[in-house]
């Protein structure tokens, strides 16, 4: 087995010749990475060679996609591969494929090629580093033929590092023991749905009571002391230290629908792996840890934003129990068929004394593409957005659409057009500001007929509430102004206003040193989407840490994706937090 010291302690031939194969026929990216020696760990030499590629030019980059088989192509079959390729198609089932299958393989190939110029690149061993099965590598290849050539790049290039890194976890007889329970345990957890088809886990549904029974289940395998389901449904797991003290950390279990695995979920399985790791050596911190996994913060079932951790702060509101779902259940109701007492007196119970905790940290799927783009697997969060809300209306007037002059017309539907515009170029002039109009409605609109009316949503975020602010003023006295010239009328109903979190200066630094110690760089970022931060932020000091997700890090959505090495190392960040922690 190859040692990092071996590497670092090398001649530059030395250490392009040790990094042989990690990258397909391109000893340059070795060559221009010697440079960057000594690496404190692996995870530094992997961002280093993915850094190298992404500083090349683009024909160079093409040149390393290019250097890569067709995946079952001609070369496969006439077994004309590189060794490592070898072993990644035959571990993937790709040389056992049934006679359709590779034909299919082969038409993908074609479509592919004839499309992009390059070879389809996939990382077959997959995420967790146990490989798709045929049929998944079929889905990816039909979905991924359909992407703009430059994200479609992009994305050979983030493949080709997965490669690598499972390639370089080879040489060193790395594994990330650690990721990969993390990652079998939230397959494990998909499994309880409210549906059959795919993840969702709604608050009080028996999938929902089935994901808390197992959490609980799996806590007390960890060694927790404390482990008990709380008045609404959150599991907490309690690993005590020496003093009174905890550090309170956890995320939410609930999903959205139609979810992917590792939103929320993460954020309570890394923790958990760090107390088992101090329980499995007998080891007790100088404060507790008190983990939470939160029944509900996707806010999909009941209308009760954040009603989890809401409770764990005191603000849960009694009258949220009255409120129904769809199937005109009230929260109480379901509260009590799964089991939860649902009064408020219970539930008020649930507030956490300040004075007995250091903080709050919530490790998160980012649910972006940042750092996947800059393939970096950890970022440091510095602020959660605030955002507003709005449901609007404009209206003007329904007129035949051959017989109105353009001049004459009172166009609904061209004014809300006129501020989607604003909207998206206010926004973009200003950092971490963001603003969508994602709903967009002519109310029994038709062919001939000139919109006499238009709904729509808008949704406007922000690092800082000035920054919020400032361009919900903006975009408010814009549409007013459209309406105004256009003669049309509007009404605009505030639906949501949340105030941002930034983190605590003291909180986000250690995230930082806890992340540079496992020699990566170091990359702040805000939080676009609300967690459960955002709500302990008005109770602890608290700070987040963002993990990379694959494909472009889409979430909420089942393509969502983590892998087992970023998981690995989002534990060890935590565990680091909470060694370098003093009180
Ligand atoms: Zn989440």
């Amino acid at each position: 087995m190859m040692t990092l010291d071996q590497l670092n302690n090398a001649s530059a031939a030395g250490f392009v010749k040790g990094l042989d194969g990690t990258y397909e026929h391109s000893p340059w990216i070795a060559e221009r990475a010697a440079a960057s020696r000594p690496f404190a760990t692996l995870a530094a030499l992997k961002v280093a060679l993915a850094r190298v590629v992404r500083e090349a030019t683009v024909d160079e980059q093409l040149g390393l996609i290019r250097a890569h088989p067709e995946l079952a192509g001609k070369a496969a079959v006439a077994g004309a591969l590189t060794a490592e390729s070898t072993n990644e198609q035959q571990k993937a089932g790709l040389t056992a494929c049934t006679p359709q299958e590779f034909e299919k393989l082969q038409r993908l190939n074609a479509d592919y090629n004839a499309r992009f110029g390059w070879p389809f690149i996939l990382a077959v061993r997959g995420p967790r580093g146990t490989g798709f099965t045929r049929a998944e590598i079929i889905a990816t290849f039909e979905r991924r033929l359909r992407a703009h050539p430059d994200l479609e790049r992009a994305e050979c290039l983030r493949q080709i590092h997965r490669i690598a890194e499972i390639r370089l976890n080879d040489k060193f007889g790395v594994k990330p023991a650690l990721g990969e329970q993390l990652w079998d345990w939230a397959a494990e957890l998909a499994r309880h749905s409210d549906t059959e088809d795919f993840l969702t886990c709604t608050y009080a549904t028996p999938a929902h009571t089935a994901v808390a029974q197992q959490l609980m289940a799996w806590m007390r395998d960890c060694g927790f002391d404390e482990v008990s389901r709380d008045a609404v449904g959150n599991v907490v797991g309690v690993y005590n230290g020496t003093t009174g003290k905890r550090l309170l950390t956890g995320s939410h279990f609930d999903t959205v629908r139609r979810a992917g695995r590792f939103d929320g979920r993460l954020g309570i399985l890394a923790p958990m792996l760090v107390v088992r790791e101090l329980h499995r050596q007998g080891r007790r911190l100088p404060f507790g840890l008190e983990v939470i996994g939160f029944s509900e913060e996707e806010c999909q079932r009941f209308p009760a934003d954040f009603l989890a951790s809401s409770a764990v702060i005191g603000a849960f509101d009694a009258a949220w129990l009255d409120r129904t779902d769809t199937d005109g259940i009230t929260l109480r109701d379901a509260m009590q068929a799964a089991g939860l007492p649902g009064t408020p007196a219970a539930i008020a119970a649930l507030k956490r004394d300040p004075a007995r905790y250091l903080g709050f940290v919530e490790v998160h799927i980012e649910q972006g593409p940042v750092l996947d783009s800059l393939d970096l697997p950890l970022g440091i969060v510095t602020s959660i957005n605030g955002s507003r809300r709005y449901t609007g209306e404009v209206v003007g007037l329904a007129s035949h659409a051959g017989t109105t002059p353009m001049g004459q017309r009172r166009d609904a539907a061209a004014g809300v057009a006129e501020l989607i515009l604003f909207a998206e170029q206010r926004a973009a002039a200003v950092p971490d500001v963001v603003a969508t109009v994602g709903m967009l409605e002519v109310p029994s609109g038709s062919t001939n007929v000139i919109p006499g009316r238009c709904r729509f949503s808008l949704d406007l975020r922000a690092t800082t509430d000035t920054a919020r602010d400032a361009l919900d003023a903006d975009v408010r006295a814009k549409l007013a102004d459209i309406c105004e010239r256009r003669g049309l009328s509007f009404t605009l109903q505030p639906t949501l206003a949340a105030n941002a979190a930034p983190s605590d200066p003291t909180w986000q630094a250690r995230w930082e040193a806890a992340v540079a110690a496992l020699g990566l760089p170091l990359h702040r970022l805000p939080s676009g989407a609300g967690h459960d931060a955002m709500k302990i932020h008005e109770l602890l000091p608290q700070a987040m840490l963002f993990v990379r997700g694959g494909n472009g890090g889409i979430s909420h959505n089942p393509l969502e994706s983590v892998t087992a090495d970023d998981a690995q190392l989002a534990v060890e960040a935590f565990q680091q937090l909470i060694e370098s922690l003093h009180v």
